[in-house]
């Protein structure tokens, strides 16, 4: 699933805001990851006519669960002139569950993002852990060097288990990371 939003300009710069929306056969996936492609739904009509400088691609990733397939497609099929234009890749993956958020990518980007967290008043946030760094969607974009940066709550006692429900899941937290996100396009814009 991939929409886009044209910028005035036609070789604007591309912001990707991406979750996955497969799950695994164990769960039903509320929090890996439902939440993170509704905060990417949500991000879509709040942006929709805003920031006209950039082009906004809301993309909802497949098959992440068995080995970021579906990214790894996308990023495959980018033209190196797209590739270019990337000036960040926004990867949404479980952030409802558990008491941290956590913060990774290309240093920029995590900047701007601990900052943004500050900003919207947002404290329980840490640095990602190392063995999660490269473990979802944004992982290809990286490779193939373009800016990243991930939002993720990995300390989810139901993950990937059939526990993994909709009650589980906090409003506050998708509201908190849409506002972050939110956050870092302004700051990055300058305006
Ligand atoms: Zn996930």
């Amino acid at each position: 699933m991939v929409a886009i939003r044209p910028s005035v300009k036609a070789t604007a710069p591309i912001i990707i805001i991406g979750g996955h929306y497969d799950s695994v056969a164990a769960g039903p996936g509320a929090n890996d990851n439902a939440s993170g492609t509704a905060v990417v739904m949500e991000l879509g009509r709040v942006l929709a006519l805003r920031y006209p400088k950039y082009e906004f691609r809301f993309i909802g990733f497949g098959a992440e669960e068995v080995g970021l397939v579906g990214s790894t497609a996308y990023v495959q099929a980018l033209t190196p002139e797209e590739r270019q234009r990337v000036v960040a890749m926004i990867n949404i993956d479980m952030i409802s569950v558990g008491d941290t958020l956590y913060i990774g990518g290309s240093s920029g980007l995590t900047r701007l993002a601990f900052n943004a967290a500050s900003e919207v008043g947002v404290s329980n946030v840490a640095g990602m852990p190392a063995d999660i760094a490269n473990a979802s969607d944004h992982a290809p974009f990286a490779a193939a060097g373009m800016p990243v940066l991930f939002l993720n709550r990995e300390n989810d006692p139901n993950y990937h288990r059939a526990t993994d429900t909709l009650d589980k899941v906090l409003p506050k937290n998708l509201e908190m990371v849409g506002n972050i996100v939110i956050k870092v396009i302004e700051n990055l814009s300058g305006n």
